[in-house]
């Protein structure tokens, strides 16, 4: 009989949109899958967005919205005297996806045969709809494999006591499989005030003891890294790890939008591979400082430009909430749009990525290293000036920089502001110097590495197939 999975990506938009294209590699080998949509109300019209494309570019695939959860009790404490809910944004999205399993459990039950949940990390708390449905539960983890190899350690490097992440400092600190690294080059959440601390160790605790783990990557990106997450026992310490199956690099074919949008008409204008894209990924945002620099830099450096611009973020927005249109002539210097109107185009807080990035007009990639942004990147085939500025984006740089050597960093990443000149040297050096040709030339290999892998017979296709065969002989895990 034909299997059915159920794919649960959660709420981000750049875990929603490599599921979409996992539940069209299911679709390629004969299986039935579903994708669960949370629903995020208004609060999230990014998040609206992205599902809205996935649908219309995606038909062959078949997505489910979950009703709402019922609204939570009001917190309380010892006394039953009523406290103040958390407002840290990791912890009220873990609240919130927990709150999603009665939804979820029901859904499941409707249907008439499952074999398998597919869960995003972040909704960790699934396993247990997974464990009273006597379900095989699998994650799909949208970043890397080394970072995997590092956050599966996060447990028994915590044992329990979160501050000990932040008296980390500056250290350098190793883990298997990656290049020793700065500890404050983990993700905020991990080495800050600690209050999301316990929920994310409990997240990476719960994928450890999953049937198996699915990665948007391939094995010859990540060689190191994927090496260590075979090795039982070394990023599980004292247990054997998960089955890691490789089967990236899953990317999106772009489109979906209402109409082709302005800047793909722009560069059609430009000559082959003559722009540097600057982009930041879903939630991205820049101080009106750090805009200025970047518009300077730009300017000086003489090179045309796309660059994708949001309004600052201030601190009456919630992380990642909705942000108006930016009002470019005030964020921008004087006359710059007009100084530069031949050579540069300013965009409106979201461009069609990849589409861009495939455009032969297109040079390198400025990117704020999100996993998507990242394959996007590579297999486009360009070179990536890395500027880090959330979640495991960081960490994500250093193996971008240090292990695959396919970008180069904007060394001002962790200071208040990356200066115009770096970012004028930077991008003159990418566009025109021998050692960005040689960058080029990495990035070109690693873009056939990536086809070569998602071939019939290449590594993440025989992954594939390996996860479909285990799921045949999969226990059901607590
Ligand atoms: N993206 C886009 N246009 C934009 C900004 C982002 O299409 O202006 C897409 C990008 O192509 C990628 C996703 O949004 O697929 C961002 O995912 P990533 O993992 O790079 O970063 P995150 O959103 O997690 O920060």
């Amino acid at each position: 009989m034909k299997k059915t999975v159920v794919l649960y990506p959660g709420l981000g938009v750049g875990h929603l949109v490599p599921m979409v294209e996992l539940a069209k590699v299911f679709l390629k080998h004969g299986v039935a899958v579903i994708v669960a949509l949370i629903d995020p109300g208004a609060k999230s019209t990014d998040f609206s967005a992205a599902v809205a494309r996935a649908k219309t570019s995606n038909p062959s695939v078949d997505f489910h919205v979950l009703p709402p959860p019922p609204p939570p009790p009001a917190p309380v404490d010892s006394n039953s005297q009523q406290v103040a809910a958390s407002t840290h944004h990791v912890t009220k999205i873990f609240k919130l996806l927990t709150a999603m399993n009665a939804p979820l459990r029901d859904f499941l039950r409707s249907l008439p045969s499952v074999d398998a949940l597919i869960l995003d990390m972040f909704c960790a708390d699934a396993q247990d709809v997974a464990a009273e449905l006597e379900l095989p539960v699998y994650y799909f983890y949208a970043s890397g494999a080394a970072d995997l190899a590092i956050f599966l350690n996060l447990p028994s490097r915590v044992a329990g006591n979160t501050s000990k992440m932040k008296e980390l400092g500056d250290s350098v600190i190793t883990f298997p499989g990656v290049p020793p690294f700065k500890a404050s080059d983990l993700p905020n959440e991990v080495i800050g005030d600690g209050e999301a601390l316990p929920a994310i160790v409990g997240m990476f605790d719960r994928m450890s003891r999953a049937d198996g783990i699915l990665v948007n990557s391939f094995d010859s990106l990540e060689t190191r890294a994927v090496q260590a997450l075979r090795d039982d026992g070394l990023c599980v310490p004292g247990r054997a790890t998960p089955p890691v199956y490789c089967v990236g690099p899953l990317v999106s074919g772009g489109g979906g939008g209402e109409k082709e949008h302005e800047c793909l008409r722009w560069l059609d204008a430009q000559p082959d591979r003559s722009v540097v894209f600057l982009s930041f990924g879903s939630m991205g945002t820049f101080s009106g400082k750090q805009l200025l620099e970047i518009a300077v830099g730009l300017e000086k450096s003489g090179e045309r430009f796309l660059w994708v611009v949001r309004t600052p973020r201030s601190p009456d927005f919630s992380y990642g909430g909705p942000l108006p249109e930016p009002d470019l002539d005030a964020l921008m210097p004087e006359g710059f749009l007009e100084r530069t109107k031949d050579r540069g185009l300013v965009v409106k807080s979201w461009a069609p990525q990849v589409e861009v990035l495939r455009h032969r007009a297109t040079g390198a990639f400025v990117t704020h290293c999100g996993w998507n942004s990242t394959l996007e990147g590579i297999t486009a085939g360009l070179p990536l000036l890395c500027w880090p500025l959330y979640a495991e984006q960081r960490v994500n740089k250093v193996h971008i920089v240090e292990e695959m050597k396919l970008g180069v960093e904007m060394r001002g990443y962790n200071q208040e502001v990356v200066k115009a000149e770096e970012v004028e040297e930077k991008v003159r050096w990418v566009m025109a110097s021998e050692g960005g040709e040689a960058l080029r030339e990495r990035v070109a290999a690693a873009k056939e590495g990536a086809a070569e892998a998602l071939k019939e017979g290449g590594s993440s296709h025989l992954a594939f197939v390996q996860f479909l065969k285990d799921l045949d002989t999969a226990t059901v895990q607590d």
